[in-house]
């Protein structure tokens, strides 16, 4: 078996990068390790900022987004029991997208696999890469039907294995950098099926620990509780998770939250990491295979498409043209708007985690940064820039 492109991982990164070679007729082959039901299915992200959707529009990717996803052009912030109202879109003139992953992940495996005609394995087991340093790397999997390890070549391979993946274990420790960062705080990550309470994102900074509101559908909103890292999803049943919401995000002239079935409850430890080069020989990371970021700031879904525009344009004039500049400079380009993304997201984690860090001083400055947000423009449109994603491309 040969394919110019074997794509390791069916997420947003991997099936982008899948679709963008099938339009160009270039032969792929995707390796997931799920069942196609279930990378359907998972939920995640939902915030899409809006130059990720205009690039998969550029690449007929957004029929559907365009026609379902929300429009939001407003956040709040919440904290000494008021509310305060940031308008970003009238600010900037952009907005955000909310368009839930696993529609997303639908739409795009849809039309790789059934439109484009796209090869995918599902199920896969023992995924490993061999020769990458070489013009001739191979890709090597068991199959779930026979059991048979089977031996792919190929040209270049795409790690789009997310954080848990196995790809960047095949970068040589001393040819790859990684740095990493922990918040040291966990949040629980919930999704209730009961309508969302406002019609914006809410950021509750509480002495008690941040609180946050992200509406996803009519009947579906993800909240977010701080907790200690690690905590175990049993120590939250249900009528803790929604009184601590409830004192967190509350304020005096809004009624309670409404409430509903909790149908997702984990704790995720908030750490970032950042791989330096994403590329090694034939391999070329992309997504959160190649840099984490917490979901604090909403970032990590959109930094996959920004790779993958980018890893599929390089590969389809390079197989296609000859031209090699867009391979040569993929590391650096994604680079640039990662580590503004992972800035950006360290900040905001001070906004919403100082209040409740049990330091004074630490709530002290939290709370200047607020009144600063509200009381300066400069400030307003800074934070509404780096909000949406604007001019990150320095
Ligand atoms: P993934 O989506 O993780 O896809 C990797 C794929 O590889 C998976 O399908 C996996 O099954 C497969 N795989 C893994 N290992 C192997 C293997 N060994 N062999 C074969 N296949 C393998 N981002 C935003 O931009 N906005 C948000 O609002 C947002 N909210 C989030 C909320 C939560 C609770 C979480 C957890 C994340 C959130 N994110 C958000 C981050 C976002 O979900 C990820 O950044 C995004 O999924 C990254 O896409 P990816 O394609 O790189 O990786």
């Amino acid at each position: 078996q040969h394919f110019p492109v074997v794509i390791v991982g069916a997420g947003p990164a991997g099936l982008t990068i899948g679709n963008i070679l099938r339009a160009a007729s270039v032969d792929c082959l995707v390796l997931e390790m799920e069942t196609r039901e279930f990378i359907e299915r998972r939920p995640r992200a939902g915030v899409i900022e809006e130059w990720a959707v205009r690039g998969l529009e550029q690449r007929g990717l957004a029929t559907n987004l365009l026609a379902r996803a929300e429009r939001h052009t407003e956040c709040e912030f919440r904290f000494g029991g008021r509310r305060y109202r940031f308008g970003y879109a009238q600010l900037t003139g952009t907005h955000h997208w909310v368009y839930p992953q696993p529609l997303l992940v639908t739409d795009l495996v849809r039309e790789y696999a059934d439109v484009r005609g796209g090869a995918v394995r599902f199920e896969v087991r023992d995924v490993a890469l061999h020769d990458l340093d070489t013009d001739h790397p191979s890709v090597t999997y068991t199959d779930p039907e026979t059991g048979q390890q089977q031996v792919v070549r190929c040209d270049f391979v795409a790690g789009c294995d997310g954080g848990r993946g196995v790809t960047r274990t095949a970068l040589p420790p001393e040819r790859a950098h990684i740095s990493r960062q922990d918040y040291g705080i966990g949040w629980l990550a919930l999704l209730a099926e009961a309508p969302p309470s406002s019609d914006c994102v809410l950021f509750g900074m509480h002495p008690r620990g941040f609180a946050g509101h992200m509406p996803r559908s009519p009947e579906v909103t993800r909240y977010y509780l701080e907790c200690p890292p690690g905590d175990a999803p049993e120590n939250w049943p249900d009528d803790r998770v929604w009184t601590e919401l409830q004192a967190r995000l509350g304020v005096e002239d809004r009624p309670p939250l409404t409430q509903g079935r909790l149908i997702e409850k984990r704790v995720l430890d908030m750490h970032n990491y950042v791989i330096e080069p994403m590329v090694f020989g034939r391999l070329f990371l992309a997504g959160d295979a190649a840099h984490l970021t917490a979901p604090i700031a909403a970032k990590g879904m959109n930094l996959a498409l920004n790779d993958a525009f980018l890893l599929g344009d390089a590969l389809v004039a390079y197989l296609t043209k000859g031209d090699g500049t867009g391979l040569d400079g993929y590391s650096a380009a994604c680079l640039g708007r990662v580590w503004d993304y992972q800035e950006f997201s360290m900040w905001l984690s001070e906004v919403y985690h100082g209040t409740s860090s049990g330091d004074p001083y630490r709530a002290g400055t939290t709370l200047a940064r607020l009144r600063r947000l509200f009381g300066s423009p400069a400030a307003g449109m800074a934070f509404a820039e780096q909000y949406l994603g604007k001019n990150a491309d320095y």
